[in-house]
């Protein structure tokens, strides 16, 4: 018989009632126990929707984030967060966000806010978690709460119980050191806290615990080949069966390793190491489970269950009771539930499966192979009825699209001129000061702005009244950025939501949910579109309003777009064609855009770049491909304009060291990129890279409410102009103002501006 198991569920609720009843306590509206009450209604109510599974996970419920609530059962607080008087829960939401709940801070001098926890991305996910802090001096001290608690709770709920940890050298190669010191010479202190926790649930009566460590699927030098090995040889000694997880990408090199540490069970992610199952089976010795990750965990798409049992039938016969099979990683990469969905499109909701359709796909499966293929005919029947029709519908495939993605050329990405020939087209074109001023688009997005476009969404208000309330606010935006003196001016995005959703809505070929709502932080979620289709452009998306603000205006307004790579990397993709395919297409809708806009006077057009840096391979090896094809469709997208036309770029990081040269193939005129917070420490890079066009190090950091001061910001431009000539430095924020007030906005570009000045008069 095979085994069943999840690796993690969704913990945000399919209405995303953990974010709510957290947002609520953060803001003194709820108690501690009403958060708790809600905590615990989740993790019934996911463990009811895995009931059918042999295993489910505990544990994988969190508060805020797993990595976070690993550094507790660790006793790895940071040390300013020792010796906090209240709850310990108050105490984690401190690590986590620099602050607990409303009215927690107020009352004890000794306990108000503190830094919060740097957060990075999990892996290739857009799953972020809070950074394990480490010293030369770290101590490990276990505390068992909170999975002993939620343990006690599922056996209270007759859960078959699998607890979910992390692994102590995923933890450690996750995290980061403080001093100079090795996160590799704190293991012989994390090891024994390991063991004391496997035996406390062993001790529990636990037979399995999940033990994850997919940093087996990066490539890992012999030092940390070996704390493997160290770390699962300590550990074999404990009464508990521990199935080692692994996912997101293949093992590769770390293949014998991961197959002979001497645990009871491996985890591997099918989606991507399809074929390292043969080189498993050979080296994995025969007493060990194998579990096989068969259902994508990361994205919505039903299983092609047919396909899957026709590879997977001949294994099951192989392994017989060795064989568990499982969702290749945790659910918490995709939405909730499908039936919550009621606008969308009933035949592309019918290709479509979130986690709790993903656990009845598993559930057809593992009947399929213990009773055969006719116990489950007719879920089989309707699942490849599914697939026939999503291969089969006009919808998904436009041959005019095809077509078009067949003739691109190399030609198509290149300008008519090098940098050199068109800056001077420009300088004499555009006659911008030296240290032009700009911003990166958005204006904020005030209550009205929203309500006018929920509104106008709902039917609530005609096209009319919806055109002249953004119009309104395009004008006041020109308005206040004519008296602030900015020198390039931009429209202030009142029309968008978000900067993908706005263009996926007017593109065919992506569709969109209402509940499908993602995990980002904390109980931040976003909701990607879903590209499910050829990608074409039916008609100009950003052109009247660009054209409206010019009208407004003698200084230059600047176009405002997506580009194709970031548009990719926030949505649910295609996996019936590569990644590059489909940025390919996105590329040529963009560059159609970007032509019209050229049309119609615009001068100036960005093309953002926010996501191309989080769309990297796990693994190095892979980086260039993805960088060739992901420059490729920029360049596409941006280089059909002429010389006097100029592009920029914006980009959220400024981590560039490994990249630069990539970026810098992207050819765009002007790139701003996000350097406030570092202190213009990151333009490092170019000491090394002479980067040959313009540069906007973002001087106004836009993620916090304080007003930089002119003198903060001159001192800023002074370091970058160490670096980068001054003829090629722009003066602007370090992202888009939306979520700013204008009260803040306003005084921090008058400093701006004041700045900029400043620098010009003390350059000539
Ligand atoms: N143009 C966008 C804005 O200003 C860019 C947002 C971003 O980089 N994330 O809002
Ligand atoms: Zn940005």
């Amino acid at each position: 018989m095979v085994v069943t198991h999840n690796l993690g569920f969704p913990r945000i609720g399919a209405k995303r009632e953990l974010k709510f009843a957290l947002e609520s306590y953060w803001k003194g509206q709820s108690s501690i126990s009403e958060l708790k009450i809600q905590g615990t209604a989740l993790r019934k109510t996911h463990w009811n929707v895995q009931s059918g599974l042999d295993w489910s996970p505990v544990g994988d419920f969190s508060f805020y984030d797993q990595v976070l609530d690993m550094s507790l059962t660790l006793g790895n607080l940071p040390l300013r967060a020792r010796d906090y008087h209240g709850d310990p829960l108050d105490n984690y939401f401190r690590v986590a966000r620099g602050r607990s709940a409303q009215g927690t801070e107020d009352h004890a001098g000794c306990c108000s806010g503190i830094a919060a926890g740097e957060m990075t991305k999990w892996f290739d996910t857009n799953y972020h978690y809070i950074v394990p802090e480490f010293t030369a001096d770290t101590e490990f001290k276990l505390d068992a709460t909170r999975l002993l608690a939620q343990l006690a709770e599922a056996k209270a709920q007759g859960v078959h119980a699998k607890p979910v940890i992390i692994g102590p050298v995923t933890y450690l190669r996750i995290g980061k050191t403080k001093d100079d010191s090795s996160r590799l010479n704190l293991l012989p202190r994390l090891l024994p806290v390991y063991s004391e926790l496997l035996d406390t649930l062993a001790a529990q009566g636990v037979e399995w615990v999940q033990i994850d460590e997919p940093a087996l699927v990066t490539e890992l030098d012999a030092d940390w080949q070996n704390a493997y090995n160290l770390a699962y040889h300590h550990l074999k000694s404990i009464r508990i069966k521990l199935l080692l997880a692994t996912y997101f990408g293949t093992l590769q090199e770390n293949l014998y390793l991961a197959c002979n540490l001497p645990v009871a069970g491996l985890h591997l992610d099918v989606i991507n190491a399809r074929n390292e199952i043969q080189p498993l089976l050979n080296l994995v010795s025969s007493h060990k489970i194998v579990s096989l990750g068969v259902i994508n965990g990361r994205n919505i798409w039903k299983t092609d269950l047919n396909a899957t049992l026709d590879w997977l039938e001949p294994l099951a016969e192989r392994l017989g009771e060795r064989l568990w099979i499982a969702p290749s990683c945790s659910l918490l990469h995709v939405p909730v539930d499908l039936n919550s969905e009621q606008k969308l499109d009933t035949e592309i909701k019918s290709w479509l499966a979130f986690a709790v359709q993903k656990l009845d796909e598993l559930r057809v499966l593992a009947t399929a192979l213990n009773q055969g293929r006719a116990a489950v005919a007719n879920e089989l029947k309707a699942n490849q009825g599914a697939l026939a029709s999503r291969r089969a519908s006009p919808r998904v495939s436009n041959p005019a699209v095809k077509q078009a993605l067949a003739r691109i050329t190399p030609e198509l990405g290149q300008r008519q001129n090098a940098y050199p020939v068109r800056a001077e087209k420009q300088a004499a074109f555009l006659k911008l000061p030296l240290y032009p001023t700009t911003t990166i688009g958005s204006f904020p997005q005030t209550a009205e702005i929203r309500q006018a476009r929920s509104q106008f969404k709902a039917g609530e208000i005609n096209n009319t009244d919806y055109q002249s309330a953004m119009q309104a606010e395009i004008a006041r935006c020109v308005r206040e950025q004519e008296t602030l003196g900015l020198d390039v001016l931009v429209h202030g995005e009142a029309e968008r939501n978000d900067m993908v959703e706005y263009f996926g809505e007017q593109l065919d070929g992506y569709a969109f949910s209402h509940f499908g709502w993602v995990q980002s932080y904390g109980s931040r979620c976003v909701k990607p579109p879903i590209l499910f289709g050829d990608i074409r452009r039916p008609q100009a998306m950003t052109v009247e309003w660009i054209k409206y603000a010019q009208s407004l205006t003698d200084k230059p307004i600047k176009g405002m777009l997506t580009g194709p790579v970031t548009m990719l990397n926030w949505s649910f993709v295609r996996d019936d064609q590569p990644r590059s395919v489909s940025c390919y297409q996105l590329a040529l809708a963009i560059r159609e855009e970007v032509l019209d806009l050229e049309q119609a006077g615009v001068r100036i057009i960005q093309i953002d770049e926010a996501a191309l840096r989080e769309g990297l391979p796990l693994r190095r090896a892979q980086w260039q491909s993805y960088l060739d094809w992901a420059v490729e469709s920029f360049r596409i997208a941006a280089n059909g304009v002429t010389d006097e036309t100029q592009i920029h770029t914006h980009m959220c990081y400024s981590e560039f060291n490994d990249i630069i040269a990539a970026i810098a193939d992207m050819d765009a005129d002007v790139i701003t990129i996000e350097t406030s917070r570092s202190d213009m420490e990151l333009l490092d890079v170019f000491d090394h890279f002479k980067y040959p066009n313009q540069i906007g190090p973002g001087v106004y950091d836009i993620h916090t409410p304080n007003i930089p001061t002119e003198q903060h910001m001159v001192e800023l431009m002074k370091k970058a102009a160490l670096r980068i000539p001054a003829e090629r430095l722009w003066v602007n924020p370090d992202c888009g103002l939306k979520t700013r007030q204008w009260a803040e906005v306003i005084p921090a570009l008058t400093h701006m501006v004041a700045a900029a000045k400043t620098l010009r008069a003390a350059a000539v």
